[in-house]
């Protein structure tokens, strides 16, 4: 299972089918991709083989835009299926996830949201995690995700999109990995190094309950309750 983001001057597409190959190694059942294309989040996501998802997107030429967010997933609630593979989204597809890790407490939190009207479409705990955004969304994602951050048991590694924010992508985690890459052409996130050690060897090793907020030019780091951090990052010296 990993997670892969990018947001620069390149096409994203490429770099989170690349960077995902690159996390094969940690074993997966099915894969899946999210792009803004200026307009809209699109989103394609199969069971199965990255394969099957890069011949799907012609090798991610279908799915123009400069800022997305990758996933394999290893699935532990919810069967192997197109439907439950990543991203997981809410009603109207403006807030998109991916996610490592479970859930604790997920079906305490489904209940909750089903009563006040929230339909789930998959068998995951972690679209949980996509109307738990939607429902505390105020206009502020950093301020959203830490809110979700509170109330959530269990390990995540996550990537999310905002689709009133589409000059950012933000990543959390806690018991799960995740790194943040810094390159001249584009920020990136991953689940580990040599899915972006092609584009970059500065990295920011993130620590549990711990939020990013990346555009092309910045990386912001916060803790859970929303105070900045000062984070340096590390040169990777070594080779795939
Ligand atoms: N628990 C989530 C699911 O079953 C994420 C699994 C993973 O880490 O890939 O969909």
């Amino acid at each position: 299972c990993g997670i892969v983001g990018y947001i620069g001057d390149n096409q994203a597409a490429p770099i989170l089918l690349d960077g995902l190959a690159k996390l094969e190694y940690r074993g997966y059942d099915s894969a899946g991709i999210a792009v803004f294309d200026g307009k809209e989040i699109k989103m394609e996501k199969v069971m199965g083989r990255l394969k099957v998802l890069e011949e799907l997107t012609h090798g991610g030429a279908t799915m123009e835009g400069t800022a997305g967010i990758g996933h394999t997933r290893w699935a532990t609630h919810g069967c192997p299926s197109d439907t439950n593979a990543h991203p997981h989204f809410n009603k109207d597809h403006s807030i998109i996830v991916v996610h490592n890790g479970i859930i604790e407490n997920y079906a305490k939190l489904k209940k909750v949201l089903e009563k006040k009207g929230y339909e789930f479409v998959s068998e995951t705990d972690t679209e949980v995690l996509a109307h738990l955004l939607s429902e505390y969304y105020n206009g502020n994602p950093a301020e959203t995700i830490q809110k979700v951050m509170q109330r959530v048991e269990g390990s995540y590694a996550l990537g999310i999109m905002f689709l009133d924010h589409p000059n950012h992508i933000y990543a959390a985690r806690k018991d799960s990995p995740l790194i943040v890459g810094a390159s001249k052409e584009g920020n990136l996130i991953a689940s580990d190094v040599p899915a972006i050690l092609r584009y970059t060897r500065n990295v920011y090793y993130m620590e549990n309950e711990e939020l990013v907020c990346l555009s092309r030019e910045h990386i912001r780091f916060y803790n859970i309750d929303g105070e900045p951090l000062e984070k340096t990052p590390v040169t990777i010296e070594w080779d795939i």
